[in-house]
């Protein structure tokens, strides 16, 4: 298992407080952000020997720190809760070596993981263009093969366009995927290699201090020896082995700029005033600008936990839980952040009080490493395979494990939903509705709610209480996600049952298993329970 040393852990935790404290205090976040500049200082210390975060995603073996997922989801969030564009620029470190990572040949690992280790250097990930968005089938970039008298592949040469290149412009090394011969291949690529033309920096909605561009590729020679791999045609594979790995990380920044904005919102509602008491002393407040977003971001906690512990112990095809981690974390991060904007009020809506900064950068989690819609295409389309593969068991067996569990964690509940979604899916099958993109998308919300509420569940049952939570606040929050995933059960599983052509014959009896009024019982309470230790 792949895992840093916890003490390490705690160390590069505090190097990012500190470096926060020192080089990012927020005046700094806002001229960058106002100023749409690189903070190519900033990054440069961080990836220099002082700090060499990049390290993080380097195994030992080549001069890193070799984290483990738990560790780079920690930092993540923490980078994320920091500044949105840093973290960026780091993400676009970890994206641009993966391909390496996964598929580069030894003697490749060795001289560019190594080299990017010991120099610190900032990498940048060439995929998308402008005519292949989440379609990256579609590239259009040429890797066209040139041969020596004899017939041997020497070189390639590389000619497209790629579009918004984190780390574009001022990257020193560049994976770039182009379509061989074979198939897409990614070609490792050193800065200034002539033919490799950085384009304009684009001016963006948010994440501004983050390097975006385009990148030309202009009879760009590249060494067959370049070939991630040496093989041509294993481009998509080895992007699609990371997602799960890479869509946690995103993930973990939803969670990280969600958290930022809410923290910053209880805060001030603790100070702010109004008709004689705090802001957090109102329910109107509390119940719905807070509560909900606390509830739905520990929830995408606990799930994301558990994704990295079973990516740390070698478990392999993860990119459907990686998928559920980032659709669920990041969707709920942009809406914490949403309503801290409104949990300010008028301030809010000004640039000195960040949240309305906040909102903008996390918007981009739901956007790059695939679109929540592109994720939405996944999940559906995955978990429909695996129920067909285990005849249904899949969600009726996740159901019996809940079932299992104390019932003050909500976990029955949720094992009723899940029930429901077992059925759901067999009806949309025998009804052929799952050609309609629609049910699909209803049916991944199901599965994607289902899957995180019974991860929280799991949690609320072991947990003892920590530093941060007590165990009741664990076990009420639970209760309260576990209320939510039965509506949204109820309410898309009716959608598809009642609302096709035609109408399923059974939808009566399938609704019928979810709890009915029995299960709003005690939700104030815990919605109190929630909020005091919120804002205590
Ligand atoms: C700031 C920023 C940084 C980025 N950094 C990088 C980087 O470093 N490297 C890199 O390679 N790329 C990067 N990207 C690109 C990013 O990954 C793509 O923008 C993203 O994958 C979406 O592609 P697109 O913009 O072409 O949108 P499209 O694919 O055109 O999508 C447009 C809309 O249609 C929806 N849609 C598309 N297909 C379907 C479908 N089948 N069903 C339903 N809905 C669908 C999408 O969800 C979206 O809402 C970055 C983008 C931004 C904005």
């Amino acid at each position: 298992m792949q895992k840093m040393d916890p003490e390490m852990l705690l160390m590069v935790l505090d190097t990012l407080g500190k470096l926060e404290k020192d080089k990012l205090p927020l005046d700094t976040k806002l001229d960058l952000d106002h100023t749409a500049n690189f903070p190519m200082d900033l990054i440069r210390f961080m990836v220099g020997p002082e700090v060499g975060l990049h390290l993080i995603f380097v195994p030992e073996e080549y001069g890193g720190m070799g984290a483990g997922a738990e560790d780079i989801a920690i930092l993540s969030e923490k980078m994320a809760k920091m500044d949105m564009a840093v973290a960026t620029s780091f993400l676009a470190i970890c994206l641009g070596m993966d391909p390496i990572l996964v598929g580069a040949t030894p003697a490749q690992k060795q001289k560019y993981l190594t080299k990017i280790a010991e120099e610190g250097m900032i990498v940048a990930y060439c995929v998308t263009e402008p005519e292949a968005g989440s379609n990256v089938q579609s590239l259009k970039t040429k890797a066209e093969r040139i041969l020596d008298s004899e017939g041997q592949i020497v070189a390639y040469k590389i000619n497209g366009e790629k579009q918004f290149i984190t780390n574009g412009r001022v990257a020193d090394l560049y994976t770039v995927l182009a379509d061989t011969p074979e198939g897409p291949s990614f070609f490792i690529v050193e800065a200034g290699t002539p033919g490799l033309i950085p384009g304009k920096h684009e001016d963006k909605h948010g994440i501004r201090a983050s390097d975006t561009s385009p990148v030309t590729l202009q009879d760009l020679c590249v060494p067959a020896e370049n070939l991630v791999g040496g093989v041509e045609g294993q481009g998509l594979k080895q992007a699609n082995q990371v997602f799960g790995y890479t869509r946690l990380m995103v993930a973990a920044f939803g969670l990280g700029a969600g958290m930022a904005a809410l923290e910053r919102a209880v805060a001030y509602g603790k100070d702010r005033i109004q008709f004689g008491t705090r802001l957090v002393d109102k329910q109107g407040y509390t119940h719905k600008l807070l509560v909900p977003h606390i509830v739905e971001l520990e929830a995408a906690r606990a799930y994301i936990e558990k994704v990295a512990q079973r990516l740390d112990s070698n478990e392999e095809d993860l990119q459907v839980e990686g998928a559920v981690a980032k659709y669920f974390a990041t969707e709920a991060g942009d809406a914490a952040a949403n309503d801290g904007i409104q949990a300010f009020g008028g301030y809010g809506y000004m640039r000195e009080y960040e949240v309305e900064k906040i909102k903008r950068d996390v918007k981009i989690t739901t956007i790059y490493e695939g679109t929540s819609e592109i994720l939405q295409n996944v999940i559906s389309m995955f978990r429909m395979r695996e129920s067909v593969r285990t005849k249904g068991r899949y969600y009726l067996d996740m159901a019996d494990k809940l079932a299992g569990l104390p019932t003050d964690t909500g976990a029955h509940w949720v094992a009723a939903s899940l029930r429901v979604l077992a059925d759901a899916i067999q009806v949309a099958r025998e009804l052929k509705l799952t050609k309609s993109q629609h049910v699909m998308f209803l049916l991944s919300d199901i599965m994607t709610w289902g899957e995180v509420a019974a991860a929280l569940c799991h949690k609320a049952a072991g947990h003892q209480g920590g530093k941060k939570w007590s165990a009741e606040f664990m076990k009420a929050a639970a209760r309260v996600f576990a209320r939510d995933t039965v509506e949204l059960a109820a309410r898309n599983a009716s959608k598809i049952l009642r609302g096709c052509d035609p109408v399923a014959p059974n939808a009566e009896r399938i609704l019928a298993q979810l709890p009915t009024a029995e299960y709003q019982t005690g939700l104030m309470k815990d919605l109190d329970l929630v909020t005091a230790e919120l804002v205590r």
